[in-house]
């Protein structure tokens, strides 16, 4: 199918950004490589079926990129390339392994076997996540441009990640009856929980319940930083610790004692666990369960104080609509853990959510907000290597991670 965009559309297909929206396209119909074969049909009623390539024409109709189309998503198609070359599974199965062999040499002799070995868009694979985690690797489709393809994909990846050590391949999908939340793709069984290990600490992944693909890979490097930040410090505090990265991140560098907290019973045995695995005692640290705002209030009644606070929420901004909510959130958030900070301590708050920018961010950490002016910004750092974006691609940049000392 050729698809005519709006002007706007246009200039962004240009620019590099891997989206066209419902509303980009101006009219849609006739087949590629059949010019004129069928007249062109208003948007509304273009109708091609998911995974089919269509051609993205400027009005007037010169050739402007090639991409996926997908009937139920607000993003109508994912752009996969400017050139008139085809576009189709060995195209798909070439980007794949340069996505792969960049890791080869990224994570080489850095004693880490989960990462993410394609970051969609950001790896010019529009629409296709996939996470190595040690011999297993798990496939998130956003959309369903790809699904069509996965079946012909499959043989390429089974074959690509193979040589590399990767043994089963699953599929993220919908929560069965039991919670469960992956599918069987290729290989042997997949195991429900294993043990990876990220720059020589083990870490304790649920496959089969977890979030995301089953961890958040996308703050190795900043449970380094912490590791770093946390020696000689006596209280550590790890708010929304989920699996106890950060918390076991901390006691590794020389925390005298973390506290971890979380609204999920199940993420600290998962953190206490790995905790073990590690060689480190979770009796001489704490867990608590409980809602991060209630926990920080009686804390501070309390009169708890801690050197080193983490805060790592869920994305408090799913949406553009509701980032004005979400940045009160954060602003709440940030002066009750303020309140709890020790003066010389340090603050490591994180944002995931990509309708708020670094400056967005920043503004909820501000004196104001912290009801203090003893801080500086000591660093901003986002997501690592193995979460590529594009110039163009704003969208793929959610992370933030600020340290203020
Ligand atoms: N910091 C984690 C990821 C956090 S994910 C890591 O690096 O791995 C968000 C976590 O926050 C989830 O485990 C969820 O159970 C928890 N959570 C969400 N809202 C909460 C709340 N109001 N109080 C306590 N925990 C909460």
């Amino acid at each position: 199918m050729r698809v005519h965009l709006t002007a706007t559309a246009a200039a962004a297909v240009r620019r590099g950004h891997p989206w066209v929206y419902r509303d980009g396209i101006a009219s849609a119909g006739g087949h590629p490589g059949h010019r004129g074969a069928r007249a062109p049909r208003p948007a509304a009623a273009a109708a091609a079926a998911s995974g089919e390539v269509v051609d993205l024409l400027a009005e007037g109709a010169p050739f402007l990129g090639r991409g996926l189309w997908d009937e139920g998503s607000p993003i109508a198609v994912r752009v996969f390339q400017r050139a008139q070359a085809p576009l189709d599974e060995r195209a798909i199965a070439g980007r794949l392994e340069r996505a792969f062999a960049l890791r080869d040499g990224w994570f080489a002799g850095r004693d880490t076997t989960a990462y993410r070995l394609c970051n969609g868009e950001g790896d010019r694979v529009p629409s296709l996540v996939i996470d190595r985690y040690d011999r297993a690797a798990v496939v998130r489709l956003d959309g369903g441009a790809l699904a069509p393809w996965l079946d012909r994909l499959l043989p390429h990846l089974a074959r690509a990640l193979g040589a590399r050590g990767v043994r089963s391949i699953g599929l993220r999908a919908q929560g069965d009856a039991e919670g469960k939340k992956l599918a069987h793709l290729h290989g042997p069984p997949l195991p429900e929980r294993l043990f990876v290990r990220e720059m020589g600490v083990a870490m304790e992944v649920d496959l089969a319940r977890g979030q995301k693909t089953g961890a958040f890979l996308d703050q190795r490097d900043n449970r380094a930083r912490v590791r770093a930040l946390a020696a000689g410090r006596r209280r550590v505090l790890n708010l929304f610790s989920y699996a106890g990265g950060f918390s076991v991140a901390a006691a590794l560098g020389g925390a005298g004692r973390v506290t971890s907290v979380d609204s999920a019973s199940a993420a600290h045995a998962s953190a206490q666990r790995t905790f073990r695995e590690n060689g480190v005692d979770p009796a001489a640290h704490e867990f608590v369960t409980a809602d991060v705002f209630d926990f920080l209030e009686k804390a501070r009644a309390r009169g708890d104080r801690y050197d080193l606070v983490i805060s790592d929420p869920p994305s408090f901004a799913p949406s553009e609509r509701a980032k004005p909510r979400a940045l009160g959130a954060y602003r709440r958030l940030h002066t009750a853990v303020a309140r709890v900070l020790e003066p010389g301590g340090v603050l490591c708050a994180a944002s995931c959510s990509s309708h708020i920018t670094a400056e967005d961010f920043l503004a909820t950490l501000d004196d104001a907000t912290l009801e203090r002016d003893d801080l500086r910004v000591r660093a901003i750092h986002g997501q690592p290597e193995d979460h590529p974006t594009l110039p163009a691609w704003w969208e793929g940049r959610y992370l933030k991670f600020v340290v203020l000392e």
